[in-house]
């Protein structure tokens, strides 16, 4: 081992962008002498992972146990890569440089199907064999949880466990089972009694989704200040879980209910003592619909003039486009680093339709006032091919950013999704509209907008379509595809579409397969 540690250094001296891979960095957890070591892994690069909440979350849970040292793993990117296969260097953690295949347990993050190929390049690069049927009780557990397994059914054949719900009850008594039990099919037989868990080599029935009801139990905790950027480089605190509405085409709105907030005396009273030293100039507050948060106006008010004397900025995603965001969006004014950001989605018809009912109107409206405020940039979000979108509703877009832009800010713009029907969303068994389909609308849009405006690539949709709603076959498919140098497929630079769509099997109508192994009680 201290042969291949040396060797990674130097090999370290010789890439781009060394620093990813080492540690410390302020704020990691190294344990003398712990009982029980786990690796948790993020299938991407450093700065990617490290701007993940759940995955700092998992970090410093798992870390608060006494006896057990959790090890973070990323990705190496493609120069490093190559390197470590020519000189036979396995997958290293960041915090003592052990090889992956020598933790008893390897646990993946993995918020997106388009990260299910990197969980096989990260098993390759470990030298362990992708299926758990082709894995010795001497190789570790694999595990895996995130957004992307509410369709579990792809990598039935390559975990050997599936984490279904929050990782705070979860994560606790996956840890339990391995500090008392030793043989690997002992513990893999104690985690299938565990409430939230698939243990595909002894599944038996549905597992429910566990949910951790009270946030206001939440787990606060001072993040790792990552050593290189990370793509949102900031103090990162959870204000709600799931969303108090129901947009037919989301996932997460579905997927996180129920409707939690976090106590917001306890956040605040938490932030004071530890963002003037956490080494971040910017809190960035986690949330679906922070408007809808009860007391969030007085939350934010005090805390941004608590943070004002050091520096430091608070920020927010996309607020709902109502007028009770009004005071919100005031006080935000006062810390603003980037734009205000909305989604409208689509025409003030079809947002009926979709569940997100809100005027064109209300849009101008709030829109007007935030420009007397002082607001220079607006971003929206706009979805294509959600189910009934007929020409109307594009022209109807048009009409809106031709109101908007009459307002006057410096600055609009515009970033257009397309519809992909999600698994446990009510639209779930909407088809999406043809591939051609999509270039023309997209085409109509563009000929018309005269705005900047960024448009997903509808190849990219269709893949991420059969990758979130296909069956077990797919398990092979991903091996197969990785096979032919499949990986970094979250890089569109590096996704290669053609080979991609030819080879996931097209969805047939009606089929969910996470019906089939998920107990989800969910209204729609
Ligand atoms: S689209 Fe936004 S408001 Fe609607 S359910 Fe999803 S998170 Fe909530």
């Amino acid at each position: 081992m201290k042969m291949e540690q040396d060797k990674y250094f130097e090999i370290l001296k010789t890439i781009s962008q060394p620093q990813r891979y080492l540690s410390p960095e302020r704020g990691f957890v190294l344990k003398e002498k712990p009982r029980l070591k786990v690796l948790l892994i993020f299938p991407d690069i450093y700065e990617i992972g490290m701007a993940n909440y759940g995955f700092h979350l998992l970090y410093f849970l798992g870390n608060s146990i006494e006896d057990v040292q959790i090890e973070r793993g990323f990705l190496p990117w493609f120069d490093l890569g190559k390197k470590m296969r020519e000189n036979s260097i396995p997958l290293l953690s960041i915090e003592t440089q052990t090889p992956a295949n020598q933790f008893p347990l390897i646990a993946f993050t993995l918020p997106t199907p388009m990260h299910f190929t990197n969980l096989i390049y990260a098993l390759d690069l470990s030298n362990i064999p992708f299926k758990w049927k082709e894995r010795n009780e001497r190789d570790p557990i694999i595990i895996a949880g995130g957004m992307s397994l509410s369709n579990p059914a792809p990598l039935l054949e390559i975990l050997d466990v599936i984490a279904i719900g929050d990782g705070e009850i979860i994560l606790p008594k996956i840890l339990n089972v391995f500090l008392e039990k030793e043989k690997k099919f002992e513990r893999l037989e104690e985690l299938s009694k565990i409430e939230g868990l698939i243990v595909p080599p002894l599944r038996k029935e549905k597992t429910k989704r566990v949910v951790l009801y009270g946030l206001k139990d939440q787990f606060l905790f001072k993040p790792i200040v990552p050593s290189f950027p990370s793509v949102h480089h900031r103090f990162t605190i959870e204000i709600m879980r799931g969303c108090p509405w129901g947009c037919r085409f989301c996932q997460a709105g579905f997927w996180y209910r129920p409707y939690r907030e976090a106590d917001l005396e306890m956040t605040y009273n938490f932030l004071v003592e530890n963002a003037p030293s956490s080494g971040f100039t910017e809190v960035g507050l986690l949330s679906l619909s922070s408007s809808d948060i009860s007391s969030i106006f007085p939350f934010c008010k005090n805390l941004i003039e608590f943070l004002k004397k050091y520096n430091i900025s608070i920020s927010m995603p996309s607020l709902r486009v109502s007028s009770l965001s009004l005071p919100l969006i005031e006080i935000l004014q006062m810390v603003r680093k980037s734009s205000l950001t909305f989604a409208p989605e689509t025409s003030e018809n079809l947002r009926k339709k979709i569940n997100k009912p809100i005027k064109d109107e209300e849009i101008i409206n709030v829109l007007i006032k935030a420009k007397d405020m002082g607001w220079k940039n607006v971003k929206f979000y706009f979805m294509l091919g959600l189910p009934f979108e007929e020409e109307e509703d594009l022209k109807s877009i048009l009409n809106l950013i031709k109101e908007v832009k009459k307002i006057g800010f410096p600055s609009i713009s515009l970033n257009i999704s397309n519809f992909v029907p999600k698994p446990w969303t009510p639209f779930q068994n909407y088809k999406m509209p043809l591939l051609e389909d999509f270039y023309e609308k997209q085409k109509f849009l563009k000929k018309n907008l005269k705005i900047k405006a960024k448009f997903t690539n509808p190849k990219i949709s269709y893949i991420e379509e059969r990758l979130s709603r296909g069956g077990k076959v797919l398990g092979n498919v991903l091996i197969e595809l990785y096979k032919r140098g499949n990986f970094f497929d979250c890089w569109d630079e590096y996704l290669k579409y053609d080979e991609y769509i030819s080879a996931l099997p097209v969805i047939k109508e009606g089929e969910n397969p996470w019906e089939e192994v998920i107990d989800f009680d969910i209204k729609k």
